[in-house]
């Protein structure tokens, strides 16, 4: 294995998202941060997306023109086509490799448009289909970034993914195999760095054994970089995006909400819909257990640490510098823990819209397969449970569900126990109005005595009633549900002690 001593092969893949290349500001903005870290990192890959926006336009476009809808997609290639010149006029200053790039521009949008209109011609989109028009947006903007590069002297290529990244046949959604996908993309891509060239790659796209394009599903980008350095192996990889990492809290929602330095993978996975919007959560896997540092950063406030990933408390501290830009935390450490100072409880999420349904009653006391048929009735009706608690007395099982999914939840529930409702073995089957399940994360928690005491400490000085209690399985976190008006106090509560330890 490699080491960062090993100044030669030292390499860096840097992913750009959407917005750090959807405006011509965006795009010089990412272009100079490849430029800057090749001071740094003699091998540099670029992995970028479609500009924002792009990818749904193509989408959009195509399934529209699938149901018969042939104006969309013209009014679409004017907008692709005006959105990639003005970035090429912006970055691309050699006129003739300006004029140049425009014509590669207007290529691969002339096959939008033929795509589209085959589509239209059939009346059907086909993933196989939808996935070809889908690839175009990352294929226009490494054409643009690579450009931009070598305008500015600095050796780049283009290459597209398909080239690269080998996968089955799940279109929309396909899945890589890892061993043809180490050997292609070290086989076209060594070549390119030995020259001391910036291989400029299309995030999302792939191709199966055979060469047919596919892509790694919405997001997928972030998952394409996490591909390519494992596979070569990068040192480091790093995702370049429009906040400065991942936050202890929904900024809207708590305003002295902040980067959180390190988070394992999974304590991330337990943030669920925020920590899946800043990061794929397929990327991190392959890159943290091959010992890859990965950090997600900020585009336009480059000079922020961001948030390192790391595969578990303690442990896979590559790639982070001595100084700790956060303060000590008053949360104790103890030992086997960090012992930096970092923070035990890390985050704060609270889902919305949920509500708490109970199945209760003595007679299903030591019974078995209550839970069961209570979960084959939820299941019936194709609804998700995010939390489910159940007290050891066994007289009553409880769990959320969506709150426009509770009806139909209690009329299946009613439906499977009729005949325990009848003998009154089950009393009854009710749920409340709305809440919101509140989950703080951090996996230093579960270990650490007293923090569960501060949390509900916190919330009972606020006012907040809990109404019921779940670990998380991955232990964490703790998710506490309470009702729909307390959620944001509940929040601020929690959030407070991450900052202040309370
Ligand atoms: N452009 C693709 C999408 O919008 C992939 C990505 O940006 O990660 O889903
Ligand atoms: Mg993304």
């Amino acid at each position: 294995m490699k080491t960062n001593d090993d100044f030669a092969t030292k390499t860096l893949v840097m992913k750009f998202g959407g917005t750090s290349v959807g405006t011509p500001e965006a795009m010089a903005q990412s272009i100079a941060i490849v430029r800057q870290s090749r001071a740094e990192w003699p091998r540099v890959v670029a992995v970028a997306s479609a500009l924002s926006t792009v990818t749904n336009l193509l989408l959009d476009s195509a399934s529209k023109a699938a149901r018969g809808d042939t104006q969309t997609f013209y009014q679409s290639e004017n907008r692709l086509r005006q959105m990639h010149h003005a970035i090429a006029d912006a970055v691309v200053t050699d006129l003739a490799r300006r004029a140049q790039v425009k014509q590669e521009v207007d290529h691969l949008i002339a096959d939008f448009t033929g795509l589209c209109h085959a589509i239209a011609v059939l009346g059907e989109a086909t993933p196989r289909a939808l996935d070809a028009v889908a690839g175009l947006g990352e294929r226009l903007s490494v054409r643009l970034m690579a450009a931009g590069l070598e305008s500015l002297g600095t050796p780049a290529q283009f290459v597209e993914a398909t080239q690269l990244i080998v996968t089955d046949d799940c279109f929309q959604n396909a899945h890589p195999d890892f061993t043809a996908t180490t050997q292609k993309t070290r086989q076209v891509l060594e070549p390119i760095l030995a020259q001391g060239s910036t291989p400029v790659v299309t995030g999302f796209i792939a191709a199966t054994p055979a060469g047919v394009a596919t892509t790694l599903g919405r997001g997928g980008s972030d998952y394409s970089a996490g591909i390519l350095g494992a596979a070569l192996p990068a040192d480091e990889v790093w995702i370049w995006t429009d906040v400065d990492g991942v936050m202890s809290a929904d900024p809207r929602l708590v305003p002295d909400a902040r980067t959180i330095p390190e988070i394992t993978y999974r304590e991330i996975a337990e943030l669920a819909y925020f920590g899946a919007k800043v990061l794929h959560p397929k990327t991190i896997r392959p890159v943290v257990d091959a010992g890859i540092g990965l950090r997600i950063c900020n585009t336009f406030n480059p000079a922020h640490p961001g948030t390192w990933l790391k595969a578990e408390q303690g442990i896979g501290d590559k790639g982070k510098g001595n100084d700790d830009p956060y303060p000590l935390s008053p949360f104790p450490s103890k030992e086997g823990d960090r012992g930096n100072g970092h923070n035990i409880v890390k985050a704060v999420t609270a889902i919305r819209g949920q509500r708490l349904v109970t199945v209760e009653g003595r007679g299903m006391l030591g019974v078995p397969g209550v839970a069961a048929r209570t979960f084959g009735a939820v299941a019936s009706t194709g609804t998700s449970v995010p939390l489910i608690t159940q007290a050891s007395s066994e007289q009553s099982i409880c769990f959320a569900v969506p709150s426009d999914a509770a009806e139909q939840v209690l009329a299946a529930l009613e439906k499977a126990f009729a005949i325990e409702l009848s003998v009154a073995d089950i009393d009854r089957v009710w749920a409340t109005g709305d809440v919101a399940i509140i989950t703080a994360v951090g996996a230093g928690m579960i270990h650490t005595p007293g923090v569960a005491g501060r949390i509900f400490s916190a919330l009972g000085q606020r006012g907040v009633n809990v109404i019921a209690i779940a670990q998380g399985s991955s232990e964490v976190s703790v998710s506490l549900v309470v009702a729909s008006g307390d959620a944001e106090a509940a929040v601020m509560a929690i959030h407070a002690l991450i900052l202040n330890g309370g």
